[in-house]
């Protein structure tokens, strides 16, 4: 695999504080971009876009050895040209600054709240969408008015290669900035003392980064992984269950933070589970080795990782089900076969780590409750899919479990769907970007008193006890103190 060496650390490292300065300063000399200056920020990436699509397909497709130009279409370029008509149609109202409540003790005057830019957003850049996952939150940063620093993935390095390059076509350094490399400059980028960091990775890397940050009070969003689960209640059609989480699984070969990482199942069902899942794997992809369409593993690294934890399962008497439609040989390619693992038990690798590939253990269960209970038992997942038609039952598990986000009879849709957050709780993340959620989290939410010619404020001055002091306090006791609340 193709690591494109970056320049000697020492010279990295003061390139990056370099064009950090220059940002810090550039923000101090337009502290709030008007909507215009936004706007044309936002189309410069929507053109970007437009230019190099294809450009960018086949970078990606050379990081991972393998993956079709459809999906990346579907999973990184599509969404992200949604993402900026979004903030290009909604960023006049999210800038304007919003009306609150005047406490009658202060009136008369006028309260606000304006969202105010943050300066300089760093982000940090997984290899799994090595363009949506560099520009989604940059969309968000910008749009909030601010300038960035990203940091991308040495393990998608033509991807990265081609995003800095862009980029530097179409902003000068002192906007928005790309820098490659591996961890060590990825550990050096997060001990910036960047105003906002947004860090896209493991729970590992997490931890790592927010204590960085934490040395310069950097305020951070963490989009973490883990394991979420897929729950099918015992009345929901199971071939049709199958075949939706089949889809899921299948994007990326299942390199996805919110892909289904296990499956509950009602344990009659189980095995019509896994032929109808078999076989929407073998239609989609009827072969392996030379099919774009099925993702191959990002590095020989992770498919060996991915191996290993197969052969724990197994070693430790799980039944494996291979899915190879063509029976064909994938040993020197960096593909792995779509793999379900059943029988899985705790002291399996399958069940304590976040998966990230090919591999899916599918759980029986007999009561809902006790589904529940195992989801619940464990560290707060990404993503939570629950299949049932039932709207109230839905709506109460919804409010028993808790995870970043939730599709209900679907699987990772909710990442397509611009006018939410998205974003993990505990283990899987910390904080939010996309849709409004997203414009605030690049900014800083300014609370505004402004007092007018008329000023009331010195009829209750000291000396205290004075006559209008007195009635103020009594005619607030009677709101307040004196009417107890039950
Ligand atoms: P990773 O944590 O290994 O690396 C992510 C980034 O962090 C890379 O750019 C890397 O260079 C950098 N990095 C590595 N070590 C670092 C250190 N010590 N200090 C600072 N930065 C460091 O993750 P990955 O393997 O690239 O991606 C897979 C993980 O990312 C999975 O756990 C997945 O669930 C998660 N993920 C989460 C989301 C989300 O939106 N929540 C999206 C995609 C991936």
């Amino acid at each position: 695999m193709t690591i494109f060496k970056a320049e000697s650390l020492a010279t990295e490292t003061e390139r990056m504080d370099a064009v950090l300065e220059k940002q810090k300063s550039a923000f101090l000399a337009e502290p709030f971009p008007e909507l215009s200056i936004r706007i044309n920020r936002l189309n410069k990436i929507h053109n970007i876009l437009v230019d190099h699509r294809d450009d960018f397909a086949k970078s990606i497709a050379k990081d991972f050895s393998s993956r079709s130009q459809s999906e990346t279409e579907l999973a990184e370029i599509l969404p992200l040209f949604e993402g900026i008509a979004y903030y290009r149609s909604r960023l006049k109202r999210l800038m304007k600054p919003q009306k609150r409540r005047t406490p009658l003790m202060l009136m008369p005057a006028s309260v606000r709240v304006v969202h105010q830019p943050v300066g300089v957003v760093g982000i940090v850049v997984p290899w799994n969408f090595p363009l949506f996952l560099a520009l989604s939150p940059l969309v968000g940063a910008i749009a909030a008015g601010n300038r960035a620093m990203l940091k991308t993935s040495e393990y998608a390095p033509h991807t990265g290669s081609l995003l800095q390059k862009v980029i530097s076509e179409n902003f000068s350094d002192d906007e928005i900035a790309v820098f490659t490399g591996g961890v060590d400059t990825a550990t050096k980028f997060t001990q910036l003392p960047f105003d906002h960091l947004v860090f896209t990775g493991s729970t590992h890397v997490g931890r790592m980064v927010m204590k960085s940050a934490a040395e310069n009070l950097t305020p951070v969003t963490l989009e973490l992984g883990g394991k979420s689960p897929a729950i099918i209640h015992q009345s929901f059609p199971i071939d049709e269950a199958a075949k939706r989480i089949a889809f899921g699984k299948g994007i990326n070969s299942g390199q996805v933070c919110v892909s289904p990482d296990y499956v509950l199942c009602p344990r009659h069902k189980i095995n019509q589970f896994c032929d109808t899942f078999a076989q929407t794997i073998r239609n989609a992809y009827p072969t392996l080795l030379d099919n774009e369409d099925y993702t191959a593993i990002i590095t020989e690294a992770q498919k060996e990782r991915l191996q290993q934890v197969l052969i724990d399962a197994k070693e430790k008497g799980a039944e494996l089900l291979t899915i190879n439609q063509a029976d064909e040989d994938l040993s020197g390619s960096r593909k792995l076969p779509m793999t379900l693992v059943l029988g899985a038990t705790e002291d399996m690798r399958v069940l304590q780590e976040e998966i990230f590939g090919p591999i899916l253990p599918i759980i029986p269960y007999d009561d809902l409750n006790k589904a529940l209970e195992y989801v619940n038992q464990r560290p707060r997942p990404l993503a939570l899919y629950y299949f049932d038609w039932d709207k109230a039952r839905s709506e109460k598990l919804l409010k028993s479990t808790h995870s970043g986000g939730v599709c209900v009879n679907d699987t990772m849709s909710h990442v397509m769907a611009d006018d939410i957050p998205f974003g993990g709780i505990g283990p899987s993340g910390i904080g939010q970007y996309h849709g409004e959620e997203g414009f605030k989290t690049f900014s800083k939410a300014k609370g505004v008193v402004r007092k007018g010619r008329i000023n009331v404020t010195h009829l209750i001055a000291p000396p205290w006890g004075n006559l209008n002091f007195r009635g103020l306090q009594a005619f607030q006791n009677l709101r307040f103190r004196k009417r107890r609340t039950d």
